[in-house]
This record gives structure tokens, sequence and C-alpha cells, in this order.
């Protein structure tokens, strides 16, 4: 098969998913509970939850709250039922499920189904399934046939539902517990693993934060991890009526909170009952592994995305700016193309958080960089610096021409009104790479230095490095 017609049959595959992707995506449905489910609600007045405390972007207990991709399940749910889920916090995972056996919690708010956990607990259909991959280092080859890696170690978590399934079905694997996912993937930097196993999503998260270019995703097991609600067995009423939630829950609804804790889209993964309909025999084999490679290659974009962005502006981290900088530095020893940076900080962004708390905050924060990001030139690059401060990169620019577009930025920013908070302004230091300053570090320090400059006279103000 030709390249071209490659990617012609990819596409195809891909529309199709999504044709369905979008016939699945219901509108809200009424949840439709019977009078004895009602009841039942009704008396036992709040439902309480046990979680993961440490499995992210999936869920996670941060300072006593439940955040991630679950707990944005929870809300949805708990409208949908009309009574408050309440979490029920706990330090590990074994504690959770020690929790749920003494009945200290009604459900987990997402776990897979196993024998052994069918004794005490219901599950719902799955609302999350997710790709379970293998990660190795960087220079290890795709693995085409997972089944097939006998003669090498592979890492899961101990007491994970999925490190028993795998067991049970691929006996002659070489599979090792490890007490976490940073640890499985620490053995596989240090070559006492070979790959490890786990979900896309955790060992993305995991990758962005501790094995940036260190690790890939090599292969991709034919399962997903199927995930659910799980409800106390001793009170069947409760699992028929997050069964009816969970159904009711649409696709666009799903797809939402992938796409805010993942900041990636994911394609659909194609149904093969639809392939066959169209092509067989030898042409379905091949496209099938080319396909396979396809897929893999564009969970690694993914990841890289995911590594080059911040997760709460969606413009770029620190970690993608310095790689840009260092490329303009290199751009401008070789051909002498210069380039400016302005650093922009957004005046008395304390007292955002001091009247309308953290999270309002968060939301202008991300309201201040898109109206940045959508007001730049094409050719300018965009990043969060830290905290409340934004650097903006403008190549083939002199100072003075970076100046007049910080000038531009701070009008625009002057004449909008941040939601609830109302007006803000920011002060922005300016500076243009020059032989002299001789390293990036020194021209920070100057548009640093013009920043602090702006600031003592008075904020809302360009001011360039001299
Ligand atoms: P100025 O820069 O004009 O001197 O005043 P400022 O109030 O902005 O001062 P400073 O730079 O000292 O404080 C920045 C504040 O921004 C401190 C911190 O509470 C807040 N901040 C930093 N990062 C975040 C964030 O991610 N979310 C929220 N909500 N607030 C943040
Ligand atoms: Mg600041
Ligand atoms: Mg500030």
């Amino acid at each position: 098969m030709s390249k071209r017609h490659f990617f012609r049959f990819v596409f195809i595959l891909l529309y199709c998913s999504y044709g369905q992707f979008v016939l699945a995506d219901t509108d809200r449905i009424d949840i439709n509970l019977s009078a004895q489910e009602i009841d039942y609600l009704q008396q036992k007045k709040q439902i309480t939850m046990c979680i993961d405390p440490d499995w992210m972007p999936l869920e996670k207990i941060e300072r006593g709250k439940h955040i991630g991709m679950t707990a944005e399940y929870m809300a949805i749910l708990e409208k949908k039922m009309e009574i408050p889920i309440v979490l029920i916090p706990t330090v590990t995972w074994v504690q959770s499920i020690k929790f749920a056996k003494a009945r200290k919690c009604d459900i987990y708010s997402l776990a897979m189904a196993t024998e052994e956990r069918r004794q005490y607990m219901n599950f719902t259909r799955p609302y999350l399934s997710i790709p379970v991959v293998v990660a190795t280092k960087m220079d290890e080859f795709f693995i085409a046939d997972i089944s097939t890696i006998t003669d090498k170690k592979l890492g899961v978590v101990k007491g994970y539902a999925f490190g028993e399934i795998l067991r049970d079905k691929y006996p002659a694997m070489d599979i090792i517990d490890v007490d976490s996912l940073n640890q499985g993937l620490e053995m596989v930097n240090q070559g006492e693993l070979y790959g490890f196993i786990g979900t896309l999503v955790t060992i993305g998260y995991e990758f962005q934060r501790n094995f940036v270019g260190e690790l890939k995703i090599a292969g991709k097991f034919d399962e997903k991890w199927q995930l659910g609600v799980a409800t106390r067995s001793d009170e069947p009423l409760l699992h028929s009526i997050f069964e009816k939630a969970i159904a009711s829950i649409s696709e666009k609804q799903k797809q939402n909170i992938l796409n805010q804790w993942l900041a990636i889209r994911y394609e659909k993964v194609v149904n093969y009952g639809d392939i066959k309909k169209w092509l067989a025999g030898i042409m379905l084999l091949l496209s099938f592994f080319l396909y396979r490679y396809y897929v893999l290659k564009k969970y690694n974009a993914q990841l890289e995305l995911i590594s080059v962005t911040d997760k709460l502006t969606q413009i770029y981290n620190r970690v993608k700016l310095d790689d840009i900088l260092e490329q303009q530095e290199k751009l401008y020893q070789r051909y002498q193309q210069i380039f400016s940076i302005i650093i922009i900080d957004i005046d008395y962004f304390k007292s955002v958080n001091d009247q309308f708390g953290h999270q309002v905050g968060d939301t202008i924060l991300i309201e201040f960089s898109s109206l940045v990001n959508n007001n730049i030139r094409n050719t300018d690059l965009l990043g969060r610096w830290g905290g409340e401060e934004f650097l903006l990169i403008c190549p083939k620019t002199n100072a003075n021409n970076a100046c007049v577009m910080a000038e531009k930025l701070r009008k625009l920013i002057e004449n909008n009104s941040f939601e609830p908070f109302g007006s803000l302004t920011a002060s922005f230091g300016v500076a243009e790479y020059q032989k002299e300053n001789n390293s990036i570090k020194d021209l920070i320090l100057q548009a640093d230095k013009a920043l602090y400059d702006a600031k003592k006279e008075g904020r809302n103000r360009t001011v360039k490095a001299k």
C-alpha cells in the first residue's frame, strides 16, 4: 500500500468513527427513576464515596478535596440523581478498599470489576474506557504484539485489577509488582524493567511531570481498562440508580471531561466489525498493522503535546519556553536573526484571589492568556512563565517593535472586563537579544528588570530594557 493510500484509508476510518461518535451523542435524558428508587434516595439523604487518593488525572485527594476526571463525573451524577455524593477521605487505595468492605463508603467513584470485588460491590457499566499501554525507554522498538513479550520483565502497580487480569490471560508473561506508577517508570528508566504497563492517561500524566523525552509508549494492548462506579452490594437499588444515571451521560460530556484533563483530543478507536464490511483478507491485516503503528505514533504525539502545555491555561509551559528561547539563540548565532521577549505580569493579581478566591483567580488567568494569545501574531509564541506571569517571544522583532506589540496588548487588557472581577491591568518588560548579553539568562534578567521598573513607575505600562 502506498503512503497516499494508507493515509486515505486512515482518514476514512477516522471519519467513520467520528460519525459514530456524533450519532452516539444524545442530549440529556431524564434518568427515569422508579418510585422505589426515588424513595430510597430520599431516605438515604447522601451517598458516601471512596476514591483512589493518588491516581491522576483520573482522581486524587488534594488538600481534602476530590479533583480529577472522576470529580467532574460525580458532579454530573450528583445533579442527575439530586443527592449529595460525599467524599470519605483515605490515604491509599488499599484503605479505600477497607472502608468499602466496612461499609464506611457506599461507592467507589471508579473501579474495575473483579471476581473478588464482586463479593461486596456491584459494578455499573464502564463510563471510562482507557487504552492500556506499555511504556519503555525511548530507544526500544515499537511492539506489534505484546503477548509475545515473555522474556523481559514488565511492571504493574500492585493491587490494581488489571495486573490479575493480565496474569490470567498471559500466563507466560513476566509481570512484576511495583508500588506505584512513578516507581515503575523509574525502574524502566534505570533499565531494571523492560517496560511498564498502565493506562494511557496516567502514564501520560506522569511522563509530563517526570520523564519528558526519556520514555515512550511502545505498544498497546487490545484490552481496555473498563472502569465504572462500584456500589455496595447490600443496597442493590444504589446500583440500578447509578446505572441509569451513568447511561444518561452523553458522549459529548465525556469528551469534554477528557479534553479538559488531557488537553488533547482522542480519536475514537476503530470498530473492527465495520472495517470487515469494507475490506477483506490480506488488505485488512496489512492495514491493521499500519493502523496500529499509526495509532502508537499518534499517542506519542499526544504525549508530546501534553508535555509542552501548561495545564491551567493551555498555552506553552516553562519547559517549552526554555526550548524556544534556546532555538532562537541558535538562530541568532547562526543567521544573526534577532528576536525580542516580553515578560507580562498582571498588576495586583493578589487582590483577585483575596476578593474572589483562588478558583476565580484561575478562570481569570485562563481568560487572560486566551485574550493575549488571540491577539498576537502567528509567529509570536506565548507561554506561562509562572503564576500570573507570561512570556511572549517575538522572533525577527526588535525591541521597538516589541514595545509596539506590548502597548497594543496592554490597551487591550486595560479595556477588557474580566468577569466577575472587572478591570485588570498588566505591566510589560521588553528586551531584545543582543550579542553583548551573551546568554538567555541575561536577556531574561534585563526584561525582568524592565518589568520591575514598570511596576515601580506605577504599573499598567511598558518599559524597554536599557
Ligand atoms: P504586582 O504584580 O502588581 O506587584 O502585584 P501582584 O498582586 O500581582 O503581586 P505578586 O506577583 O506578588 O503576586 C502574584 C499573585 O498571583 C500571588 C498568587 O496568589 C497569585 N497566583 C499565582 N499563581 C496563581 C494561580 O495559578 N492561580 C491563582 N488563582 N493565583 C495565582
Ligand atoms: Mg508576579
Ligand atoms: Mg503581579
